[in-house]
């Protein structure tokens, strides 16, 4: 349904994007405003999941079911049973960041399990799309194993390097190298036994998990400028050190957590 036609009809519409890590909901109002949004964590129960954000998201309104569309994304989408159409996140998050941003030519989506980019045409379809859902060490998983050994929330790490992402200590010394990000967190622990200060192990773990995802850029042939999604993109320190990684321009998408949400819901 185009927003014109969900106008006219006065629909609404639900977009459940249901990740490995956190499950995000919007509701567009018949004007395609977002009218609510949710994230709650996924849980074992997708199905549930589901419906516990569509009951939230509908909760203040009065919207009769006729009026109400639903889409799901995300990896649990086909368990969403009350959305009408599950699709993939691929083209959800083409469709909500070229609605927040009709200037986007390409994406990168980085979540708690996976990273993904993709290169968008001149009309926001999509052109080529690689993801890395093997290697934790290049996802949202690596900066919360970090977090945690430092005793920081995940959303408290990116301040501790953001005036200088890359710092002075770039040498192979102070990489981390290992794509499994269980030696990953060995390699961080084997930093501490050698006095390296945490700033500094800190810039290695910005670093490493831009390493792995400008490989994704590359892959696509991404162009720019370049949206940031998924949660992980609330790291400004990442964001920066991906820009210079890649060498290109790398902004952070509006709400960019639910750019997949917001796409599914207009695609309902
Ligand atoms: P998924 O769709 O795969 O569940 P999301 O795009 O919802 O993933 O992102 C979840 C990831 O975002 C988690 O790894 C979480 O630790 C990370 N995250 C959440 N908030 C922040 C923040 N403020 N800064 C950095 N990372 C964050």
């Amino acid at each position: 349904m185009t927003d014109a036609d969900a106008a006219a009809a006065g629909r609404y519409r639900i977009g459940l994007d249901l990740g490995s890590t956190a499950s995000k909901g919007v509701i567009l109002g018949p004007d395609g405003a977002v009218l609510a949004r949710e994230i709650v964590p996924s849980g074992h129960t997708p199905a549930e999941t589901a419906a516990r954000l569509a009951e939230r998201l509908t909760g203040g309104l009065d919207v009769p079911p006729d009026r109400l569309g639903a889409v799901a994304t995300g990896y649990g989408r086909n368990m969403a049973s009350l959305a009408q159409k599950k699709i993939t996140e691929i083209t959800c998050h083409a469709k909500g960041v070229r609605h927040l941003h009709p200037d986007a030519a390409s994406i990168l989506d980085i979540g708690g399990q996976d990273a993904k980019a993709i290169r968008l045409g001149p009309d926001g379809g999509v052109m080529d799309f690689a993801m890395n859902d093997r290697c934790a060490a290049g996802t949202g998983r690596f900066l919360e194993v970090a977090a945690r050994r430092f005793d920081l929330g995940v959303e408290e790490l990116s301040a501790f390097c953001l005036d200088d992402p890359v710092g002075d200590g770039d040498g192979p010394e102070l990489e981390i190298s290992s794509t499994c990000v269980v030696f990953a967190e060995s390699e961080l622990v084997g930093l501490a036994a050698r006095g390296v200060p945490p700033i500094d192990a800190l810039r290695a773990v910005h670093r490493a998990i831009a390493r792995r995802v400008i490989l994704l850029l590359k892959q696509v042939g991404a162009t720019e400028p370049v949206y940031f999604t998924g949660g992980v993109a609330q790291n400004e320190t990442l964001r920066r050190a991906v820009a210079a990684a890649a060498g290109m321009e790398v902004r952070t998408a509006a709400s960019p957590q639910f750019t997949g949400a917001i796409g599914a819901a207009l695609l309902a």
